[in-house]
């Protein structure tokens, strides 16, 4: 497969400060390509790097040349703050970028394509935050661009929005857009992109496919069981071969498949212990960014956890992480 995005030792500094510590990282036409990292890891000064937006130390070809000496036509890119004038609607929006390429799509065409056709007449201001990110993403896409960057695309998008943008994405995908996109949100990095960088401190600490990076980082399985004799339910529990741990009014059993929930249950019932809800969680992508970051989840309930009432058997389905 030809590589659309190819870099090698990529370095930049900022002062004393290392944005980019030597990053190698290859990007194949028509992937999605979705890179992770806490605030200050370096995510937008890669995007800006790829896109000749920055100089940089070091080796980028965008489609075999350098970013820089790219068609102007062959790039799209949405910044993380991009705000066009309020005052304009979205029709007039894409006309105005579009006139700024040599060629470009047609507008009504670009409206349609990111679902804007019926409120295109509305002024950007009146627009919901799906539909203004949704026109940003027409503006980047108005010289039809078979590589798109997109930097943190859906950050401050409301639920419907972020799902409606989603779709969109993967309608691009499907037509073989290449994409690079930044996000903190696991959800939709887990759901968009064939594979995965995770950024830290300038440097790619780990890159693959979500499957692959959660196999190799994302740990155990886990079921908490709510329960107000903790200690009494471990001793049930590893008599019985669970690898059990107590916490204040909880037992989290690691390694659980969905077909031994009942086993482990069914050990706490015949030592007559008592239990509230049973939360049961497959590692996600949440989990590799927490165990390669270091950064601790913010709530009491493990990630991409899903809570079922006692005396139903919890789903066998993969659950999708928390924001
Ligand atoms: P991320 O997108 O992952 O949050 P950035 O690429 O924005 O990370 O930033 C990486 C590091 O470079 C941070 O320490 C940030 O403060 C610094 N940095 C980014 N842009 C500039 C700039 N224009 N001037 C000085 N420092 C910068």
């Amino acid at each position: 497969m030809n590589e659309a995005v190819v870099a090698a030792g990529v370095s930049k500094r900022y002062g004393e400060t290392v944005a980019l510590a030597g990053v190698d990282l290859s990007v194949a036409d028509g992937e999605v390509f979705g890179l992770i990292g806490p605030n200050g890891a370096g995510k937008t000064t890669l995007v800006r790097a790829l896109t000749g937006t920055t100089p940089v130390d070091g080796e980028i070809t965008v489609h075999g040349a350098a970013p820089t000496a790219v068609d102007a036509d062959r790039i799209g890119l949405l910044p993380q703050s991009f705000a066009p004038p309020a005052r304009l609607t979205a029709r007039e929006l894409i006309d105005y970028y579009g006139g700024l390429y040599e060629t470009a799509r047609p507008t009504e065409e670009v409206l349609a394509a990111v679902g804007m056709a019926e409120a295109a007449d509305s002024w950007y201001e009146t627009l919901s935050g799906g539909q203004q990110r949704r026109v940003c993403v027409g503006i980047a896409l108005v010289n039809d661009p078979d590589l798109l960057f997109l930097d943190e695309p859906t950050t401050g998008i409301d639920p419907a929005g972020r799902q409606s943008l989603w779709s969109l994405l993967e309608e691009l995908a499907d037509g073989g857009t290449t994409i690079v996109l930044t996000s903190h949100s696991m959800t939709e990095i887990q759901r968009l992109a064939d594979r995965v960088g995770l950024l830290q401190d300038g440097q790619l600490v780990a890159v693959g496919t979500p499957p692959e990076l959660i196999e190799a980082h994302g740990g155990d399985s886990r079921l908490v069981i709510d329960t107000d004799q903790p200690a009494a339910a471990v001793d049930a529990l590893r008599d019985a071969d669970f690898d059990a741990t107590a916490n204040h009014t909880s037992v989290v059993v690691t390694a659980v498949s969905p077909v031994e929930i009942g086993d482990a249950v069914a050990v706490l019932s015949e030592a007559d212990i008592d239990y509230g809800s049973l939360t049961w969680a497959e590692p996600s992508l949440e989990d590799v960014y927490l165990q390669l970051t270091g950064e601790q989840f913010a709530g009491g309930k493990p990630p991409g956890a899903t809570t079922e009432p006692a005396a139903s058997t919890p789903t066998a389905e993969p659950q999708e992480g928390t924001q």
